[in-house]
């Protein structure tokens, strides 16, 4: 049995996977011959299958690196293409399809590359062999063809026929062996013919004598000798496909060979597939034999140079896609876990409560702060005085509806689903902020699953939450019991939020001065007040509505400044008076509520932020805490293919690199300990043959 060649085929897919270089290379059996010598015919006899591509459009583009493997314990037979990742295909015409679409993907400009594709065969029926076969060589090229695609070919096939490779030079029996142009090529580079099998085909078309002529030449003699075959492709019939034609092809040679005494085991004619089948792989078992010590030489420099790599670049750490995702999966579980922490009910409380003061400044702004503000105590902005406060009547019905409105406005606004969304929405973002601050920043793949895991979550939990809390504030939109102890801390608030609004306002109106100039936004605030007090100044109010024109000097742009500056400075006086009222004495107590509207509506907001977060926590931020890492599990661990997380960490250019390292690394290893194996099987075998 031929067990190194065996053994040499597995370290070889092994260095593959390496990406070979040169010196990697393990030698293989080249096949080259004219075309239509019959050369696609003798590798198919070989196989036991039709499937190398045919046509008369130069079907063979790119080198076939042929790898038969011996699998004597199935009788399944299918082929591989290692580089496509297809998987078995067991259909030979399917993989016919594929090399010819894979030859006809090389430019017909080209016409040829020297890009192998890679094929394996399984089958109990094939020898153990690796074989390269190569475009035919032509004489002259066809009338679409490139003028130097003789040369093209020539040359790609020159590069093949170097040793340590062993050459099947095919030549059919029709052409004179002196015409052969494998032979010739392969005599340039083997002279004395010591690693060049001859096959001579087609042995059926010429004279017996004349084949036993050629067979047994001596203007070309070759140390490995000539075999002569008939490989004519037996007639395959639609149900006989796939079916395997090594048998038959025998057959049919042993019918014609032994027909003719010049054939005769003793004529020292070598004849017959089987023949060729055995000679290839005493041959190639020899050659890998011989070429054992080198490729042990260059896969151990190949290893020295990966290890010190290994060490320098990224100190020998293990690293492989696995135990990265696991990793970047549990720091990322724990990034989580810190900011479920942070974010409890105190904080969606505080993130509630101060969307719900925006929407009561919204309010307060629409229904009091007003202008005209006939209905508060009259402030002529060129006064602006603050001495005197509005004072709103308990039993005026006006003051009543007012605050009523604005109570409702409140309560009927659908905090529910607001409350629900704002608390949803910061949830989003802060994921997003800890994805950004992970590894994971730099996976696309594991971002999204991240985000839908989120939104899956927070999608299912939203309508139930958001109708929880609906309900449960349902009580507030009929009657609003207050304490004294909520009415003082809501003045507090409202005293409060009312300053910050005021610092917001003088602040963006420190920026317009500095934009605009103190003096210039003086007097064009000076000219809108004008404009807005005045009936007379009817002609300014023209000119200032019309785009683009300019009045009494000041460009639109400007108008607009000074609106916006008139706009602040009021808002200011109103906030500065209304935080005077809150201030007041009259405010102290809580049922002078329609004269303190805005620690009202704070009471309103603490009432319903209260009772909100309560049921935001146990249905919405509970729940997500808890199922969000278990969701995580699902889509970035237990649920991920091996090629899933391979893809996933080769996003990261970084951990790429360092991942290939360590493989390649782990590679050479493993093709070295079994080139060491087998070399001290070798010497065993060695050892006992010149013992006996
Ligand atoms: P390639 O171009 O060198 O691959 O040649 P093919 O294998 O395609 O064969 C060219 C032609 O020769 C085909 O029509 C084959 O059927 C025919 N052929 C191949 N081998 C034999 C043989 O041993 N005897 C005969 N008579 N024809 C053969």
């Amino acid at each position: 049995m031929m067990l190194l060649t065996k053994k040499m085929i597995e370290i070889r897919s092994i260095l593959q996977q390496v990406g070979q270089s040169g010196s990697l290379t393990l030698p293989s059996i080249v096949v080259i011959g004219s075309q239509s010598s019959g050369k696609s015919s003798v590798l198919e006899a070989v196989v036991g299958h039709e499937f190398l591509p045919k046509g008369s459009n130069m079907v063979t583009r790119r080198p076939i690196e042929l790898t038969l493997i011996n699998t004597p314990d199935s009788t399944a037979e299918y082929g591989e293409f290692p580089q496509l990742g297809l998987g078995r295909v067991a259909d030979f015409h399917q993989i016919q399809r594929t090399l010819t679409d894979l030859n006809l993907a090389v430019p017909e400009a080209d016409c040829v590359s020297d890009d192998p594709i890679q094929l394996n065969i399984y089958s109990p029926n094939v020898p153990d062999l690796s074989l390269i076969d190569l475009p035919g060589y032509i004489q002259i090229a066809g009338k679409d063809q490139p003028v130097e695609l003789k040369e093209k070919i020539a040359a790609l096939c020159d590069k093949y026929i170097q040793a340590p490779n062993v050459i099947l030079a095919i030549s059919a029996a029709d052409v004179d062996l002196a015409n052969s142009t494998a032979l010739r090529a392969s005599r340039r580079v083997d002279p004395r013919g010591e690693r060049t099998i001859g096959v001579i085909t087609k042995m059926d078309l010429v004279k017996p004598s004349r084949a036993l002529e050629m067979l047994t030449d001596k203007n070309y003699p070759l140390r490995l000798g000539y075999v002569g075959v008939i490989c004519r492709t037996p007639q395959t019939g639609l149900f006989t496909r796939n079916v395997n034609i090594s048998s038959a092809i025998s057959k049919n040679e042993h019918t014609y060979f032994s027909q003719y005494p010049q054939f005769a085991p003793d004529s020292g004619a070598h004849v017959g597939t089987q023949h060729l089948k055995k000679t290839l792989m005493a041959v190639l078992e020899h050659t890998m034999a011989q070429s054992l010590q080198g490729t042990s030489d260059a896969i151990h420099q190949e290893l020295e140079e990966a290890t010190y790599e290994f060490k320098v670049q990224y100190n020998d750490r293990s690293l492989t896609a696995e135990t990265y995702l696991a990793e970047s999966l549990d720091a990322f579980k724990h990034s989580f876990k810190e900011f479920t922490e942070k974010f409890g009910r105190p904080q969606v409380r505080q993130l509630l409560k101060s969307e719900l003061e925006q929407r009561v400044l919204d309010l307060l702004a629409q229904r009091y702060w007003n202008k005209p503000v006939h209905d508060l105590s009259p402030i002529r902005s060129d006064e602006r005085a603050l001495s005197t406060l509005p004072s709103a009547e308990p039993d005026s019905l006006y003051w009543q509806r007012k605050l009523d409105a604005s109570t409702s406005s409140l309560t009927k606004m659908g905090l529910g689903r607001l409350a629900t969304n704002v608390v949803a929405n910061a949830l989003s973002q802060h994921l997003e902020q800890l994805v950004n601050d992970s590894t994971f920043k730099a996976h696309p793949f594991a971002k999204r699953a991240i985000q839908e895991a989120a939104n899956q979550i927070l999608n299912e939990r939203f309508y139930s939450t958001s109708d929880q809390v609906e309900n449960c504030i349902k009580p507030y939109k009929f009657e609003i019991d207050i304490d004294d102890i909520e009415w003082q801390t809501s003045r507090e608030n409202a005293g409060k939020l009312l300053k910050e609004e005021l610092k917001i306002c003088e602040e963006s109106m420190k920026e317009l001065r500095n934009q605009v100039g103190g003096k210039k936004l003086g007097q064009v605030m000076q000219f809108v007040d004008k404009v807005r007090n005045s009936s007379q100044s009817e002609e300014a109010k023209v000119a200032m509505s019309k785009e683009g024109t300019e009045a009494f000097g000041f460009s639109q742009a400007l108008l607009q400044k000074g609106r916006e500056g008139v706009f602040l400075r009021d808002r200011a006086d109103l906030i500065k008076m209304r935080l005077m009222a809150i201030k007041s004495k009259q405010c102290n107590n809580k049922d002078n509520k329609y004269y303190c509207p805005e620690t009202f509506l704070d009471v309103v907001a603490e009432k319903l932020t209260g009772t909100a977060v309560l049921f935001l926590n146990v249905e919405l931020l509970s729940e997500f805490y808890y199922n969000f890492p278990r969701e995580l599990d699902s889509r970035l661990g237990r649920n991920l293919t091996p090629a899933q997380i391979e893809a996933f960490a080769r996003e990261d250019p970084k951990i790429r690199k360092h991942i290939d390292l360590q493989k390649r690394k782990q590679l050479l290893e493993l093709a070295l300990q079994k080139m060491d194996s087998l070399m001290a099987l070798e010497k065993a075998k060695k050892h006992d043959l010149s013992g006996a």
